[in-house]
């Protein structure tokens, strides 16, 4: 049985979208958007195709064409359409860093998708030399952080200003004395926030913990479908126009891989018969 699956993004180009790079949008295809790319100035205006490999045989086991632009959103929706395709109680889904987004992460509780994707980090600290949100170590049990200089930072009354489910922890005393301010805030105490479903992130982190290999069985298993898609596809990858008919078109290519795929794995005959029985 599949069950430990990698979802994967990338950006294919539609044709005739490089004449309109610098606008960002295809002149051509009215649903072709402007794509988020690593190298900074190099947007491509295409779709976003997703798709869900089995990391044991490198099937396609589910594919999504969007043309959503980053791949943030995308975590619960193909995760559950992996679990739903592969017949599986729960799958356990590895992704990278740029699917890293709570709110996905707390969708996939409970549904039978079990992801697992690297914390982004976001926080300018490491940057000015002071200390991160991983040196700040959360106990759950009495539900406070102990701080590196081996205080502990208990949770306020007040939430976040500006954000309704943020909990602020501190500690309004030992801050004021302590030797290692410097290095930990430039305010007059030190507030550490924590989302009202971080310990949904938390489990996810303790799940990656335990498997230091995730992310090169992520990179060895998405290279191979992507790599040969778009080596078939060509450099302008799609023939069709409009969202529908560039689902249709990567549905077929799709379809030809896994059935390339299953030729390779099992051999004519007996995939033949297989069919047939
Ligand atoms: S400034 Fe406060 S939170 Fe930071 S290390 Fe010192 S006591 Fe801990």
């Amino acid at each position: 049985m599949l069950s430990k699956l990698v979802l994967s993004g990338d950006v294919l180009e539609e044709p005739d979208a490089e004449d309109a790079r610098t606008k960002k949008l295809s002149l051509t295809d009215p649903d072709a958007r402007s794509m988020a790319t690593s190298g900074k100035g190099t947007g491509i205006v295409g779709y976003n195709v997703q798709i869900a490999v089995d990391a044991e045989h490198h099937l396609v086991v589910a594919h999504e064409v969007t043309n959503v632009g980053a791949d943030r959103s995308q975590l619960a929706a193909m995760g559950g359409k992996a679990r739903d395709a592969t017949g599986c109680e729960e799958v356990t889904v590895l992704a990278d860093r740029g699917y890293y987004n709570g709110e996905e992460v707390l969708a996939c509780e409970g549904k039978g998708v079990l992801p697992y994707v690297p914390k982004t980090q976001t926080s300018g600290n490491a940057k000015r030399g002071l200390f991160t949100v991983q040196d700040f170590i959360y106990d759950a049990e009495n539900d406070r952080y102990a701080c590196p200089a081996g205080e502990f930072l208990t949770k306020g009354k007040i939430r976040s200003d500006r954000r309704d489910d943020m909990d602020h922890y501190r500690n309004l005393t030992a801050c004021l004395t302590c030797g290692l301010k410097p290095q930990c805030t430039t305010d007059k105490v030190k507030r550490q926030k924590r989302w009202e479903h971080e310990a949904v992130l938390d489990r996810m982190q303790a799940r990656l913990d335990r498997m230091p290999e995730a992310m090169i069985i992520r990179r060895q298993t998405v290279e191979h479908p992507f790599g040969t898609l778009k080596a078939w596809m060509g450099s302008t990858h799609f023939l069709t126009k409009t969202l529908e008919k560039v689902k249709t078109e990567m549905s077929l290519h799709v379809l030809a891989y896994n059935m390339k795929r299953m030729i390779n794995i099992f051999g004519v005959k007996p995939l033949m018969q297989a069919i047939a029985g």
